[in-house]
């Protein structure tokens, strides 16, 4: 029998290879310098997350813990998180048909949780004032007591989400920028893609200088950001991998998103405006050093996700 000829991709060929856009009004005042973002809201799910969820699965099927195959354990993935990342793994399981169980902060925004039910997920509510710590213990206490039917997906201590941007993400870059990166700038929250970008980087060239960032306090309002000082620290976290470490306020991500919409005609979330920040912040230290090779810099870093679920945020109106 002959199988007809298929077009069009399905939708997890689409996660990845995502476009390299020029950031140049922001840096107008530094004619030598470019920052340069990656769209990670054209993944399908929307956001970088796509990457480090889709590996997480494919790393669990492949070891057998979950999916169709077997009919007593792993029928549901579970995991805590802020938002994308439960995004990510409610398309992937609507594709793929697995269950999807989330737990997250009850404060997530609304828009969200509709995306969510939209593919029909799953959610527990937890605590608002316990953060993204109170979604993560109990999702682990979930785990416990679930018995069989959950794959505990574990996002922040999971080594397929910073090895999906090891073998993605990085590459991706090198090749975008002809090899030309010298400065790489990611916000940590589980911190899987700054660790894996980073890892793949230096293995490409150790001189490429890696910043990673995170917000000044821990009542920051970036999503998906965490303030590790105070935070329950991703296993998968080594701080000792990142050049330096960077601190961004909430309200200089807020004025960046702004001049981004307005200036740039991109239109991102908080997360990867706070990016954009300190990577200006970055580029002008560099610019005002001097050197040829600071003034020259090719600085890239992470749009995790587009503005459209942020815009009931009252910041955009100032
Ligand atoms: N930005 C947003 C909007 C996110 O949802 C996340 C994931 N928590 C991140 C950035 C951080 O990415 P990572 O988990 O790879 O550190």
């Amino acid at each position: 029998m002959t199988t007809a000829t298929k077009f069009g991709t399905g939708v997890l060929e689409r996660i990845g290879n995502t476009p390299l856009i020029r950031l140049e009004r922001i840096t107008a005042h530094l004619p030598r310098v470019q920052i340069l973002g990656k769209a990670e809201w054209a993944n399908p799910g929307g956001s970088v997350k796509d990457r480090a969820a889709s590996a997480i699965v494919a790393d669990a099927q492949a070891r057998g813990l979950l999916g169709a195959s077997s009919a007593t354990h792993g029928q549901r993935l579970l995991d805590a998180t802020s938002g994308n990342t439960g995004i990510a793994y409610a398309m992937l399981g609507a594709a793929m048909g697995f269950g999807v169980t989330l737990c997250m902060p009850s404060n997530v925004s609304p828009e969200r949780k509709k995306i969510l039910a939209a593919y029909g997920a799953e959610v527990i509510s937890t605590d608002p004032a316990d953060g993204s710590d109170g979604a993560i213990r109990k999702a682990r206490e979930l785990a416990d007591d679930g018995g069989d039917q959950y794959y505990y997906a574990d996002q922040y201590g999971n080594d397929a989400n910073w090895r999906a941007h090891y073998k993605s993400t990085a590459p991706e870059i090198w090749r975008q920028t002809d090899g030309q990166i010298t400065h790489f700038v990611a916000g940590l929250g589980t911190s899987g893609t700054f660790m894996g970008t980073t890892r793949r980087l230096k293995e490409y060239s150790p001189s490429i200088e890696c910043i990673s960032m995170q917000p000044d306090s821990a009542f920051h309002g970036l999503e998906g950001m965490k303030h590790m000082a105070s935070a329950i620290v991703p296993a998968i976290y080594d701080p000792g991998l990142a050049d330096r470490n960077m601190e961004m306020e909430t309200e200089k991500a807020h004025a960046m998103a702004r001049r981004l919409a307005r200036e740039e005609g991109v239109l991102v979330g908080v997360s990867a405006a706070a990016n954009v920040a300190t990577a200006l912040k970055l580029a002008e230290e560099l610019a005002e050093a001097g050197t040829r090779r600071a003034q020259d810099a090719v600085i890239v870093t992470i749009l995790c996700d587009s503005a459209d679920k942020y815009l009931s945020e009252r910041f955009w109106e100032e």
